[in-house]
């Protein structure tokens, strides 16, 4: 099958990681679920050799993952909400924003961060396309509208929202751009709503540092694209966007937040050539763009690496007759699980407090997901976090002999 690049339409030609064929990674199944053969895509990353975009083709329809069944919630980490709070604190400072502002987020989930706004009272919208999420922002008294952010689904929504058209003072985009298939109306659509000296923050988690630090987990069939600086700068230059600064985040194995605005509205930062030149001078490391594609090469090998010893860790307990379990039911725990080919006769259940995961399954490898009530720690030898990015948060949590995590090697923690 042929697949063309999502920006700019060169043909896609260099594979630099293959997973194998995945299920969706956010779609949990019921037991009588777990008894039809499940539908896998495969998961495949490409690289753009014309504008360097890297990105997983649309093997799956992003309205397909973002449905009713879609079950991700922000507000269960404790870790998320402090960033979001963190953030909105700030950034209402540094803008000045009041009752006369208007502020609209894109996937704006269940309200975890938009509630910082309302607090203060200042006016703001939230687009989410998940029934689950949107349903219960809209419960919360967050302003949210159920539709995918799109250049066409939002020129539909000025009659109601009439600032949409060019008057928004704040949009904030956080873990967004990667999951939107059609990255072109998105960015088009965040143009046409900005006011021209508004501000738009975008997160993202770092390509570079899935470069280095081989975070392949990642990769899910709802990420379609893995960003660089180098390349989103780019991507926004072509709508009328500057990036005018950056700063560097802690979450997700470590994410860029980039501050853009209308061509010439801020005077651009240094942090961003600095940024720039750490990804694509070769002096830092290898180029993200460089013709002979050698940043990439060793993904496969270290994806490869990651599932001996997973597995030889998990065998060998098995036949002490030990039991371990997951905590976290993360969509890249599901990534790593499905990769790693783990099954429940090597890791018996995982455990969330997720409310909407519980009593279900786990897409391709049917373990099973419980309360963290039900989970009797006497009888458990070993517990590995799948969300290794929360490992801090869930520690205190675990009362388990042995704690692991898998990514990016693997690793023993202390209490
Ligand atoms: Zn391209």
């Amino acid at each position: 099958m042929n697949f063309k690049c999502r920006h700019c339409d060169e043909k896609l030609t260099n594979v630099i990681l293959d997973l194998g064929n995945q299920p969706p990674s956010n779609s949990f199944l019921t037991l009588d679920e777990t008894k039809n053969t499940q539908e896998t895509f495969p998961l495949k990353v490409f690289v753009c050799s014309k504008c360097w975009l890297v990105q997983l083709p649309e093997y799956k329809k992003a309205k397909e993952i973002f449905s009713g069944e879609y079950v991700y919630l922000s507000s269960t980490s404790q870790t998320m909400l402090n960033h979001a709070r963190e953030f909105s604190k700030n950034i209402i400072n540094r803008l000045n924003l009041d009752q006369s502002s208007f502020v609209v987020e894109v996937a704006s989930n269940d309200g975890y961060l938009l509630k910082n706004f309302v607090m203060e009272s200042i006016p703001c919208l939230g687009i989410e396309p998940t029934e689950l999420a949107g349903n219960i922002a809209i419960r919360n008294g967050i302003n949210t509208e159920k539709i995918f952010f799109n250049d066409k689904n939002i020129k539909l929504l000025t009659y109601k929202y009439p600032k949409l058209d060019s008057g928004v003072d704040l949009v904030i985009a956080n873990n967004v751009l990667a999951h939107v298939p059609d990255i072109n109306s998105f960015i088009e659509g965040l143009f046409n709503i900005i006011s021209p000296k508004g501000i738009i923050s975008i997160e993202f988690p770092h390509l570079l540092q899935l470069i280095n630090n081989n975070l392949f987990d990642t990769i899910y069939h709802e990420h379609f694209s893995y960003l660089s600086l180098s390349v989103v700068r780019r991507m926004l230059k072509k709508y009328g966007l500057d990036v005018f600064d950056i700063e560097e985040l802690n979450v997700h194995g470590g994410s860029l937040r980039v501050f853009a605005c209308r061509e010439g509205a801020y005077k651009i930062d240094k942090s961003v050539s600095d940024f720039i030149l750490l990804e694509t001078n070769p002096l830092h490391g290898k180029s993200l763009e460089s013709k002979d594609l050698g940043a990439y090469r060793n993904l496969q090998n270290s994806a490869q690496l990651v599932k001996k010893e997973l597995c030889e860790y998990l065998y060998a307990l098995k036949s002490k007759n030990k039991n371990v379990i997951g905590y976290g039911a993360a969509a890249k725990g599901n990534t790593l699980l499905n990769f790693c080919k783990i099954n429940k006769e090597l890791l018996s259940f995982v455990v969330d407090n997720a409310k909407s995961k519980q009593g279900k399954y786990l897409p391709g490898s049917h373990i099973p997901v419980i309360a963290k009530d039900n989970c009797n720690y006497k009888d458990i030898d070993s517990t590995i976090v799948l969300p290794w990015n929360l490992i801090n948060e869930i520690i205190p949590l675990i009362d388990s002999k042995e704690i692991i995590t898998a990514m990016p090697r693997l690793t023993y923690w202390r209490k």
